[in-house]
Order: structure tokens, then sequence, then C-alpha cells
């Protein structure tokens, strides 16, 4: 008996495929007819990478995780005079934040790391290129794909306010409202359950050897 499902058998193979021909001309096609239809793709696709430059610190991370060495980035100190200060502060001003999406391969890690949230995925994919040299996006256009960026997540009902959002309700409500706040515990914390070792153990009758009956 032939062991390899019937290969020897003519035109098997031939009526096999058709099968699959027949079957499949029966369904209906799933093919977008892009670019007249867009593809319906989901809000969090990595599309392209759109930079919040105020948000930006030049941390100089983002560049030195990158795998592909693909972000470049250049910046200046410059001296912010702080009123009643002893003296003035110096800050990063960025001047180039360059990514090449010819040799990015959209990993993510840049966003991952960026401290500050300057850096985001946006869904839009149409910036395709004749030219691979226009594939470098400078400052100003990764900045342009921030209108494309979706709103975040909605919070959970349930979750703890964040440090910021509690500092904020505390300011809202005022200077004494700010001390009691401090003190008050958050409702989702449950009260710690009483301490095992004060629970009554029972001991079973007639027990001379235990320890609390001794003399
Ligand atoms: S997605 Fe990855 S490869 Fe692309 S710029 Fe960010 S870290 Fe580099
Ligand atoms: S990690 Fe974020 S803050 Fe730091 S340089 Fe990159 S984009 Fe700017």
């Amino acid at each position: 008996m032939s062991d390899n499902g019937g290969r020897d058998v003519p035109g098997k193979g031939l009526l096999d495929g058709l099968a699959v021909t027949f079957k499949t001309m029966t369904k209906r096609s799933t093919t977008q007819q892009y670019p007249d239809v867009e593809p319906d793709l989901p809000p969090r696709s990595r599309g392209v990478i759109a930079l919040s430059e105020e948000n930006c610190t030049v941390c100089m991370l983002c560049a030195r995780e990158c795998p592909d060495w693909c972000i470049y980035i250049d910046s200046h100190k410059e001296e912010v005079v702080v009123p009643g200060a002893a003296r003035a502060r110096q800050r990063n001003v960025l001047d180039r934040f360059d990514i090449d999406f010819s040799l990015c391969m959209y990993c993510g890690i840049c966003i991952e790391v960026c401290p500050f949230d300057a850096l985001h995925w946006t869904p839009e994919f149409e910036y395709a290129e004749t030219d691979v040299l226009s594939l470098l996006h400078d400052k100003d256009r990764l900045g342009e794909w921030m209108r494309t960026v979706p709103p975040p997540p909605a919070h959970d009902v349930l979750g703890e306010p964040s440090k910021e959002e509690a500092t904020a309700a505390r300011k809202a409500a005022g200077p004494g409202a700010a001390t009691a706040a401090k003190t008050a515990r958050p409702s989702s914390v449950r009260a710690a359950p009483p301490a095992t070792a004060a629970r009554a153990v029972p001991k079973p009758p007639g027990d001379a050897a235990s320890p609390e009956q001794a003399p």
C-alpha cells in the first residue's frame, strides 16, 4: 500500500487544484482597491513617527537606542534668566531632529524609550517617495505628522488617578484640601486584614502537650 497520501493516483493533483479553484471562485473577493478604497487599518498601526518638538529635551536617548542609527539630532545650549535665581539656567535647544525612514525598521524602540512623550506612532502610511533621499524627514515634517496621531485611550475608570491628576486636583481644591488629600487613603486601597497571629486557633480537646496549657 502506498504511504505517500495518494500522490500516485494519476490526475489527483490536478483535481485537487481544480477543487480549490472552484471553491475560491464561489467566494466574494476580499481585495481592497487601494488607492480608490482606503484600507481599514487599526488606529494604533505603525505608519510613521511624529515628533512633538516642545516635549523634546534633547536627552539623546532615542538616537542612542535606535538599532539602525537613523535618528540624527543636533542642538545648542541657551541661557535662560529666571527671575530671583542666583544665576542663569541653561536649556537645550533643538536644531535638527531627522529620522531616515529608508533605514528605519519600525521597531518602535525610540518611542518606547522617550521619557517625555515626544515621539508617537501615527497610522499615516502615504509618504512613499520616488527618491530615497526624500525619506529623510526633518523636525518640521515630523512635527506635521502630529495632527494624525490618534488621541490616547481613555483612562481606566477604576484605576487610581495619575500623580499629575492628583496634584492638579489638590491645587484646584485649595491649600486646606491639599493637606487633607495628602493624608487621605486612596479609595481603592483596602484596609489591611487583621493580623493572622491574633486569630484564635482551635485546639484539639485534651491536648495536654499544648504550650498554652502548660503551667
Ligand atoms: S522605529 Fe526603531 S529603527 Fe525606526 S527610528 Fe525608531 S528606533 Fe530607529
Ligand atoms: S528620547 Fe525623546 S526627549 Fe530625548 S531626544 Fe529623543 S525625542 Fe527628544
